[in-house]
């Protein structure tokens, strides 16, 4: 199944993608996508539904982030090593594990607010995946099944926060707009070999990254086992994985975005994203997610 959010920001209704690729609207079977609805159990009954019965979504409806109520957004750094190499950093012993803040989640076409006073805004196509079921300590050989599906995230990046501002990654990865994902949640069973999907990203319909998840140094079984080896994970967590080569901190020399840039990523089988870099005063300012209501169902 393609899972997806349509709506306006903050009003998103539930929805999926039908056999001919129209929306349908699921808002009559479940309030929302969320930590509630991503357990395999969950997804099988979903999938198990007639959906040609419910609306069809006009096509040019804006979509949100394929998931609500993120807690926690956690992404994986030097994940490739020709990416390592371009930014002139030594291929990890250890996955390097940062956390991006949840209220950075956007739409995969709403516009990347530039910071005002950035100089060093970057760009990083990556595939994420959505924790659907509880994982403390999961051995490396069940890490895949807990996964509720995986999508395309890009984790915009602020190169000067990032490095040069007193440490931290998460500085310069977490301003509201910096992290598109979608369009859809793919869930898992449509995912033959997550470690053989291309990734790739243009600037201004010039091709800046080409690569393919057969070139992670550590793949989604080992990142999901080793990060829940320090941290309760649960559903609706979003873990994304690093960045193949290409990004304009590695340029010679460096670029970097600018108000009026398009930036174009997808993946094989993900979908594609678009967005257009804006000033920050043309943000839409939006509240985090953050408690999925009592009425809908949730364990927690
Ligand atoms: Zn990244």
């Amino acid at each position: 199944m393609k899972l997806l959010r349509y709506g306006a920001v903050g009003a998103e209704r539930p929805g999926v993608v039908d056999n001919e690729g129209n929306i349908r609207d699921l808002g009559e079977i479940i309030s929302d996508i969320g930590p509630s609805t991503l357990s395999r159990q969950r997804l099988d009954e979903l999938r198990s539904l007639d959906i040609s019965s419910l609306p069809v979504v006009s096509a040019d409806v804006r979509l949100g982030p394929p998931v609500a109520y993120v807690r926690h957004f956690i992404a994986v750094g030097l994940n490739y090593i020709d990416h390592a190499t371009e930014t002139n950093t030594p291929v990890p012993d250890e996955p390097v594990v940062f956390s991006k803040a949840p209220s950075c989640i956007s739409g995969p076409y709403d516009a990347i607010p530039m910071p005002a006073d950035s100089k060093m805004l970057d760009w990083e196509a990556e595939i994420a995946v959505v924790i659907g079921e509880k994982a403390y300590q999961v051995a490396e050989n069940d890490a895949l099944s807990v996964v509720a599906g995986y999508l395309l995230c890009h984790d915009v990046s602020e190169r000067r926060d990032q490095i040069h501002r007193g440490g931290q990654w998460m500085k310069g990865k977490s301003r509201p707009g910096f992290g598109p994902l979608g369009p859809w949640l793919v869930t898992f069973d449509e995912v033959a070999d997550p470690q053989n999907l291309e990734i790739w990203l243009k600037v201004n319909g010039a091709t800046r990254q080409s690569g393919t998840t057969a070139k992670m140094i550590f793949p989604f079984a080992h990142l999901i086992s080793y990060i829940s080896h320090f941290m309760a994970l649960e559903p609706g967590d979003v873990i994304t994985t690093g960045t193949p080569h290409g990004v304009g901190l590695g340029m010679k020399p460096p670029q970097f975005l600018k108000e009026g840039d398009i930036v174009e990523l997808g993946a094989t089988g993900l979908g594609t994203q678009r967005q257009l870099v804006v000033e920050s005063g043309g943000c839409i300012a939006r509240d985090a997610q953050v408690d999925e209501p009592a009425n809908k169902g949730s364990p927690f």
